[in-house]
């Protein structure tokens, strides 16, 4: 009798440089791969509209590719915990695999599948594969975790080399019967009244080869501008491979040894530094969406939400032409260059006074990158809440920025020809009273 082994896919939906499933292949039984849409395990955050489309092409993908080699994927749905102990006991599986997931809730969930799993005889076993360093191994001479990027990225940097990547396997042996599977259309992760997705459709086409297609297109015709042209939103310069490493369609490991192996990377590795900073504040955050990591900003004064405000901005209606451009660029396509996230994300801060919370949300919802962690992160960034934050009063102008990041105004005109004209505030009087707001949390400390 033979007994399968589970590899348990989660962010991770990818063949190459898995080590969950490369572990498996080499325990020499038949693989049961796994996806559970969980969207009952407490504390997980539902996914974002955009995300579910990304998710429904990425699982296809991968499907199709475990197919390719003689597998099968099985989608299941429902509270992790439940789903797996079943997927156990249905198969006679006596071993679970899976890489490791960094948010409080999901580190919850495994830990204790973890436990019930070995108390009932079945081996499991965890793998890194998402993160270049463990959380808990970058640690400051005090022992203290890192709030400041600069010397966390100099330590991991210290740190043995990150390793080299794993091969992808040319052959899934399933079992003799795969077991049931859900059918991925009855999830209905595709936006369909509307059908909202046609501007995704154009940029992105989700899955791992072409995420291996673009960091290869990315070294070979991008990277030597990049640390020139990375500011500038029409250059086109950036590699587009956050939503590859959110989605695990490319491990960090492989876009690392990929990069380093170019002259002149350490800019762009820094920027997966960043990413890195971001799930390690969140390991030791796990609130990094709702709460204030600097607690003294529990105390600024956000005056009532004007909903007509927030609406503006998510329209790309705010008569501001690099904020209109940037929004609208989002929702047509679920991605927006980093400049202009800092800059559109400043002016519903700093601008409008509306609370970061609210536009990470929006964010959230139409970003196809949206994660735990980079997206709560770099909100808080820009709102001074944050770890390593740009000081609050770091106000974005955002005119001042167009002249200088969007000089020909290239990216304005491909995404803000028609947006108004007239400004819905004006933006040296909300700077002030930003300033004012900002003083005022000062005082009350
Ligand atoms: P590149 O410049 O090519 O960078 C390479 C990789 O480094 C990126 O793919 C990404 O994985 C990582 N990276 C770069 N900058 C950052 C950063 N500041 N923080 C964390 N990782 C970084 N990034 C996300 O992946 N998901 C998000 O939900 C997200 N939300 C953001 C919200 C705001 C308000 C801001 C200001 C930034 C946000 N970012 C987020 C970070 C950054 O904007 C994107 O990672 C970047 O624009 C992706 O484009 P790229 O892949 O071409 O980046």
């Amino acid at each position: 009798m033979s007994s399968p082994s589970i590899v348990w896919f989660r962010d991770d939906l990818r063949l190459a440089d898995n080590p969950a499933l490369r572990a498996a292949i080499d325990r020499g039984e038949p693989i049961i791969a796994v996806y559970v849409l969980d969207e009952e395990s407490p504390g997980l955050r539902m996914l974002g509209g955009a995300a579910r489309w990304w998710l429904h092409h990425s699982l296809a993908s991968l499907r199709e590719r475990i197919e390719e080699r003689g597998g099968s994927l099985v989608l299941r749905r429902g509270a992790a915990a439940r789903v797996i102990a079943e997927l156990v006991t249905q198969t006679g599986a006596r071993a679970v695999f899976w890489n490791r997931r960094y948010g409080g809730p999901q580190r919850e969930i495994d830990t204790q599948i973890k436990t019930d799993l070995r108390d009932d005889g079945v081996e499991v076993r965890s793998f890194a594969a998402s993160l270049l360093f463990e959380p808990w191994t970058v640690r400051t001479g005090s022992g203290t975790h890192f709030s400041v990027f600069t010397p966390f990225w100099r330590a991991c940097l210290a740190l043995p080399a990150p390793r080299a990547p794993l091969p992808e396997p040319h052959e899934l042996e399933g079992p003799s019967r795969a077991p049931a599977s859900d059918d991925l259309d009855d999830w209905s992760l595709l936006p369909t009244a509307p059908d909202w997705a046609g501007g995704l459709r154009e940029m992105w086409e989700p899955g791992e080869p072409a995420a291996r297609a673009r960091l290869r297109e990315f070294l070979r015709d991008d990277l030597a501008q990049y640390d020139t042209a990375r500011d500038e939103p029409a250059a086109g310069v950036t590699s587009l491979l956050s939503p590859r490493l959110r989605w695990g369609e490319l491990s960090p490991f492989t876009v690392w040894h990929a990069a380093t192996a170019h002259e002149g990377s350490g800019r762009f590795l820094s920027e997966i530094g960043w990413r890195e900073f971001a799930w390690h504040t969140l390991f030791h955050f796990p609130q990094l969406a709702t709460r204030n990591i600097r607690a003294e900003f529990d105390a600024f004064p956000w005056p009532r939400l004007k909903p007509t405000r927030l609406a503006a901005w998510q329209r790309g209606e705010t008569g501001i032409p690099l904020v209109d451009a940037g929004m609208r660029e989002l929702w047509h396509t679920g991605f927006m260059h980093n400049r202009i996230r800092m800059v559109t994300a400043s002016f519903l801060i700093k601008n409008l006074l509306v609370d970061w919370r609210r536009g990470e949300e929006w964010f959230w919802d139409t970003l196809v990158d949206a994660d735990d962690a980079s997206n709560p992160f770099n909100w808080q960034w820009v709102a001074g809440s944050g770890a390593d934050a740009a000081p609050y009063f770091r106000v974005f102008n955002p005119e001042l920025q167009a002249k200088k990041f969007d000089r020909d105004g290239l990216y304005v005109s491909q995404w803000a020809r028609d947006a108004p004209a007239e400004p819905i505030v004006d933006l040296g009087e909300t700077r002030k009273a930003a300033l004012d707001a900002y003083e005022q949390m000062r005082r009350s400390r």
